[in-house]
């Protein structure tokens, strides 16, 4: 199909090398006021000349009618042989033909010796006897006309005859278009010049474009560690800039995944040790008892259990993977599902004689994804259970904004240390570990927790004091933001 000049979407993708077109912009810039200033320029020249040119017959016509009339050619010295002379080589001088035409309209003398004796009844001949002078411009046919009176000897001073000067223009238009050519041969060098200084400028000013795309190329091939910074122009500062940030972005999630990866083959690792270590124990006895045996068994199997726990979590997590996921968004009872997380729980916290107390200031419908808020708040509850006391309690507090609902979740636990509160939503961290592995914690609870909190645009407080207890606040808005 055509190119369509009317339709953006054609202009946004010219796949246009800019170096051409920055050539091309040069040699137009260039090219244009120069043509139309020679245009210009060759016009004015040509009226002037002709302008010079009319000015000058006519002067010498005003004095040739003067001389014909103080002769009185057209009476006493009609047809006069010396006088005829003389016309001849005023009209040889200026290149133009004379022509006198007497009160019938009929030829005199005419320096071309052509039509003598013929009858002239041309416009500007009968203007001139009615007392018109003028002249007759014809641009085109390359000729003038130029019409004076000639008067006879009487004091009245009647117009008897009329001097008709014909000029060709053609040796001025000659002129001026072998200026014109001069002109054009000039053009043609000014635009070999144009073109060439506009490649060479097109070239250096593209250039920093291609180190920025050369560097771009090199960080692609996974070169992260290349400096990109090209300072010419404030655009390709700005470009180095934001490309330096993600490549400083991409350098931390390179080097976050590295870490991830090494956390969880160490932490698959761990369950697997204990169970080879087990087993190996087991095969090397020499009849073993069955009690033996059994005990072994639950603790393969506890292990066991570890293992597909964390598989589990990390499966949660990936899920959970902001960009990856898909939020299942609808209008959920909030106080509903708090009550149906803390009645799950309610045996875990039995058998410590933990006290649940879940406290609703409001009654909260809100638009977020049931299953994983539910997750997120199951992980906290579970957790203030978890790293409690004998004895102690977890208190569930639920209250509500025009725009958030805030889920509290307190204890009277062992509390975390000032220090380590940032760190504790990290993949894999446990403030103890050996605690953390007793109670069967992954590490991984509080970071799907404060995911499935960013999901939903919402955000995540702790504040803590060790040995007296803790404080997670999650705030999340009512709406769902799209
Ligand atoms: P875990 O599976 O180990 O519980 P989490 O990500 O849920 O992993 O928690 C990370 C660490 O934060 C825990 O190992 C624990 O040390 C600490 N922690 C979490 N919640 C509490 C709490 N309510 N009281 C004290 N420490 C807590």
């Amino acid at each position: 199909m055509a190119f369509q000049f009317w339709k953006k979407e054609n202009w946004r993708h010219l796949d246009i090398s800019m170096k051409v077109l920055l050539a091309l912009l040069f040699l137009l810039v260039g090219l244009i006021p120069m043509g139309v200033l020679g245009l210009m320029m060759n016009r004015s020249f040509q009226r002037t000349q002709i302008d010079g040119r009319i000015i000058e017959v006519q002067n010498q016509s005003l004095i040739t009618s003067d001389r014909l009339t103080r002769a009185d050619y057209m009476g006493a010295a009609k047809g006069d042989a010396l006088i005829g002379r003389e016309l001849d080589t005023v009209a040889d001088i200026f290149n133009g033909r004379i022509v006198v035409v007497d009160r019938n309209f009929y030829i005199v003398k005419d320096t071309f010796n052509l039509s003598e004796g013929k009858i002239n009844v041309s416009e500007p001949v009968i203007r001139c006897f009615q007392g018109e002078h003028g002249i007759l411009r014809e641009d085109e046919k390359q000729y003038f006309a130029v019409t004076d009176p000639i008067y006879d000897t009487t004091p009245e001073r009647n117009i008897v005859g009329v001097l008709l000067t014909i000029a060709s223009t053609e040796n001025i238009l000659s002129n001026i278009s072998s200026v014109g050519e001069n002109a054009r041969f000039f053009m043609i060098i000014a635009f070999v010049v144009l073109a060439l200084v506009g490649t060479v400028l097109a070239f250096l000013l593209v250039k920093p474009f291609e180190r920025l795309q050369l560097s771009l190329d090199r960080m692609a091939d996974g070169n992260l560690g290349e400096n990109i910074s090209e300072n010419t122009y404030r655009e390709t500062r700005t470009i180095s800039e934001a490309l330096q940030k993600t490549k400083t972005k991409l350098q931390t999630v390179d080097q976050s995944r590295e870490e991830f990866v090494a956390n969880v083959s160490h932490e698959l690792k761990t369950p697997l040790t204990s169970i080879r270590v087990l087993a190996d124990s087991l095969m090397g006895m020499e009849e073993v008892p069955a009690e033996l045996y059994r005990e072994f068994m639950t603790d393969i199997s506890e292990e066991i259990d570890r293992e597909s726990k964390i598989v589990d979590d990390l499966l949660s997590l990936v899920k959970m993977d902001k960009s990856a996921s898909e939020l299942n968004i609808a209008q959920v009872d909030i106080n509903a599902l708090i009550q149906q997380i803390l009645k799950r729980l309610t045996p875990i916290a039995q058998k410590r004689n933990i006290d649940l107390i879940y406290e609703s200031i409001r009654d909260v419908t809100a638009e977020v994804d049931e299953m994983k808020l539910s997750l997120a708040i199951s992980n906290l509850a579970e957790n203030a259970i978890k790293y409690n006391v004998e004895n102690g309690w977890v208190r569930v507090t639920l209250d509500a904004d025009h725009k958030y609902f805030y889920v509290r979740v307190a204890d009277s636990g062992i509390g975390i240390p000032e220090d380590k509160q940032d760190s504790v939503f990290e993949r894999f961290y446990r403030v103890d570990k050996a605690r953390s592995r007793e109670t069967g914690g992954t590490g991984l609870g509080l970071a799907i927790t404060k995911n499935v909190v960013l999901m939903h645009y919402g955000s995540i407080r702790l504040t803590s004091k060790e040995g007296e207890g803790s404080v997670f606040t999650m705030r999340i808005p009512l709406t769902y933001i799209i």
